[in-house]
């Protein structure tokens, strides 16, 4: 199985703005990344002048102290939040520049998430949740039910679709949230400390899974993480401090 790239449709954002010019060939281009929040009389810069690029079906890990700005990081490229100054490239689109509409468009049909609490819908069965962003998307009832199938069944599931969150293990609930997020075809998954409420064994297990759709889907994939061992599975390594990219390394 092979999940194709969607292009971004959305095209009415310019791919240029001027400014910066995007390499077309990678997923994720950002320049000169600022985020600044105010709180109170201080200035935090949670990101300070952050430049990087991810190629299409590269596997890439962000580590860093805590506080060092990678959650920021991921959620300008999630179109979660919006930058100070400079730039965030998803495949062509700058992202800053985007309307809440466009924002939450590109974020359901365009980039999967994997959280460390998993974020399930509590009141909702494994299937239900990985169903409901194609149910957002107004996906066809018959094409909803076999993809959820194979997704569940891709993160070893399928057993364990009609069990409620609170009846699977914190691995199992993060297998869930890993086949929702691929649910609407995703360019990008985009995972923030997947394994920090799992043990050593868990943990590798969910990174097997994220490298084996690495592998055989070609999916894009950015991941947090503070444990060493979880980190060095990637392709390559990016370290963070006081909000600026600091080291990469090949792995
Ligand atoms: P990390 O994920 O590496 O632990 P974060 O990106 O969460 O770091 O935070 C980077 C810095 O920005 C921290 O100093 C944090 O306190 C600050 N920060 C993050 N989010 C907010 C916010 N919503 N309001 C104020 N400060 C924030
Ligand atoms: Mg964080």
């Amino acid at each position: 199985m092979k999940l194709k790239k969607k292009k971004i449709e959305d095209r009415s954002v310019s791919i240029d703005d001027g400014k910066y010019t995007p390499d077309p060939e990678s997923m994720i281009q950002v320049f000169d990344l600022t985020r600044v929040y105010q709180m109170g009389e201080v200035e935090v810069r949670a990101l300070d002048g952050v430049n990087m690029k991810i190629n299409e079906g590269e596997f890439v890990s962000v580590m860093g102290p805590s506080g060092s700005g990678k959650t920021t990081l991921l959620n300008m490229i999630g179109a979660l939040d919006n930058a100070s100054s400079g730039a965030v490239f998803v495949n062509g689109i700058n992202v800053a520049n985007m309307d809440d509409e466009q924002q939450t468009n590109l974020r359901l049909r365009n980039i999967g998430f994997i959280f460390q609490f998993y974020n399930l819908v509590p009141v909702l069965t494994a299937y239900e949740n990985v169903e409901l962003p194609m149910v957002f998307a107004e996906e066809p009832e018959e094409s909803r039910r076999k993809k959820a199938l194979k997704f569940l069944e891709l993160v070893g599931l399928e057993k364990q679709m009609d069990h409620l969150p609170a009846e699977l293990s914190g691995g199992e609930q993060q297998r869930v949230a890993i086949a929702r997020s691929l649910a609407n075809g995703p360019a990008l998954v985009i995972a923030d400390e997947p394994t920090g409420e799992l043990d050593t064994k868990m943990g590798r297990e969910i990174v097997k899974i994220l490298q084996d759709l690495n592998k055989e889907l070609n999916q894009t994939i950015l991941m947090v993480t503070h444990d060493p061992a979880i980190g060095k599975l990637a392709e390559r390594l990016l370290r963070m401090r006081d909000g600026k990219i600091v080291d990469e390394i090949k792995l």
